[in-house]
């Protein structure tokens, strides 16, 4: 437990703590494959000389890792109000290039993030980083993270349904197990859609796509729209089609889709795609960092922004992504990927602080069984209230961090970092990541 002294306003950062865990995961599906039963995530704690701890999430694999320890070491002595610092100390202290043609050279991390550079990784890893100094300053100064990006310019913020293409368990009877069962059909995903409206309230609903053919996902997002008609809905496939199947899946769905998201890979598919359809088209995948904006707004590629603090390098480059998509008329929304409450609570703080936040954003949260705070998140109306407690307004639960490290402990090592097909082998030995486009 963290005792706060009143009046304490020492900033220096006296210790960083890093903890990677193992979360359980459902056997969601994507065109890559499916998730691990367990997923990799990194919990920092920055501890300051005024006892104050700040929380911080990120993506926990091996890679983000290497990256976080030598930052972590790097800190101490620096001060909680100095964020804007953090680029440049990650990449000194990763010894990464002067060069930055370097930086933005391809690495593979894996996964639905389009093309990774080292650039990049080192921005979900500063992410993390930041959102730990924000909580612990915030904490210091009683104020919540939202004040300290200007306030909040509403209560609530709206999350949008996750559906997804789902087994009912692991193979080989891995991972946790839940209660929701198989959705591989239009019913089975109207039925994940009816629970995620009763018992959280969610209004829009995203289906996850490129696992079935575009004609069976087609029916599936028809199915939803009439179970809840004139809600909005979205559908991503992950780049997984080709310019004339995105066209046509537009065509098809325009009167019922807010948004078609990645339909196809790369900026110039998506903007010979909106060119042919008034359906907006939605990324996280073509436009993650500011060298893609240029390209994707003057050839009008990309009609909504899908942000995420753990790409865009943390929660003030959030606002600076929201300015130039209002700058330019594009829209925003909000993407997310397996995490934690830790990383929730960062989200519904900038959500709150963005003017144009113009559409629920997603979270993959109540797929999450496990936290590592003590009170979970639960979803009313469709959505969360913000917080006004200081700094993020959550607590670590140690016991539970405690054990979930354990388990990434224990692991041989082949779940630390996750891998969608290699996940999906254990129940298709012969798979491999299709080329894409697959259709
Ligand atoms: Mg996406």
């Amino acid at each position: 437990m963290v005792v706060f002294a009143a009046g304490t306003k020492d900033l220096t950062i006296s210790e960083v703590r890093l903890t990677p865990v193992l979360i359980a995961d459902p056997p969601l599906l994507n065109t890559q494959g499916v998730h691990q039963p367990y997923t990799p995530r990194l919990i920092i704690e920055v501890v300051t000389s005024g006892g104050v701890v700040g929380l911080g999430e990120t993506y926990g694999d091996t890679k983000y890792l290497e990256v976080a320890r030598p930052l972590a070491e790097a800190l101490p002595g620096t001060s909680v109000a100095a964020s804007n610092r953090l680029p440049a100390l990650a990449a000194s202290a990763c010894g990464a290039p002067g060069e930055p043609a370097d930086g933005r050279a391809a690495v593979d991390v894996g996964g639905l993030r389009g093309v990774q550079t080292a650039d990049k990784l080192r921005l979900s890893v500063v992410s993390g980083f930041e959102v730990a100094l924000l909580d612990a300053l915030g904490r210091t100064l009683g104020l919540p993270v939202h004040a300290l990006l200007g306030g909040k310019v509403r209560d609530r913020v709206e999350y949008s349904a996750y559906l997804f293409y789902r087994w009912a368990e692991h193979p080989h009877g891995q991972g946790e197990g839940d209660d929701w069962g198989a959705a591989l059909d239009p019913a089975g995903i109207v039925a994940q859609a009816r629970r995620f409206a009763r018992d959280y309230g969610f209004g829009s609903f995203k289906l996850k796509g490129g696992v079935f053919e575009p004609d069976a996902e087609m029916a599936a997002v028809r199915a939803v729209a009439e179970a809840f008609p004139g809600h909005p809905l979205r559908l991503d496939p992950n780049g997984a089609w080709s310019v004339g199947t995105s066209l046509r899946v537009a065509e098809e769905l325009k009167d019922v889709l807010e948004y078609l998201e990645d339909p196809a890979g790369g900026t110039p598919a998506m903007a010979e795609v909106a060119a042919g359809t008034p359906v907006p088209l939605a990324t996280n995948m073509c436009v993650t960092t500011f060298e893609e904006i240029p390209e994707a707004f003057t050839t009008g590629a990309v009609q909504v922004v899908l942000s995420d603090h753990h790409y865009w390098g943390g929660l003030h480059n959030t606002r600076e992504l929201a300015a130039l998509c209002r700058t330019f008329g594009v829209g925003l929304s909000m993407h997310s990927n397996t995490h934690l409450g830790i990383s929730l609570a960062a989200m519904t703080q900038v959500a709150a602080a963005v003017p144009n936040l113009d559409y629920a954003c997603d979270s993959h949260y109540p797929w999450q069984s496990e936290d590592v705070i003590t009170r979970r998140f639960t979803f009313h109306g469709g959505g969360l209230e913000v917080s006004d407690r200081p700094g993020l307004g959550v607590e670590l639960d140690r016991d539970r961090l405690a054990a979930l490290h354990r388990r990434w402990v224990e692991d041989d090592g082949t779940l630390r970092d996750r891998d969608d097909a290699a996940a999906m082998r254990e129940a298709d030995p012969g798979w491999t990541a299709p080329t894409v486009p697959r259709w």
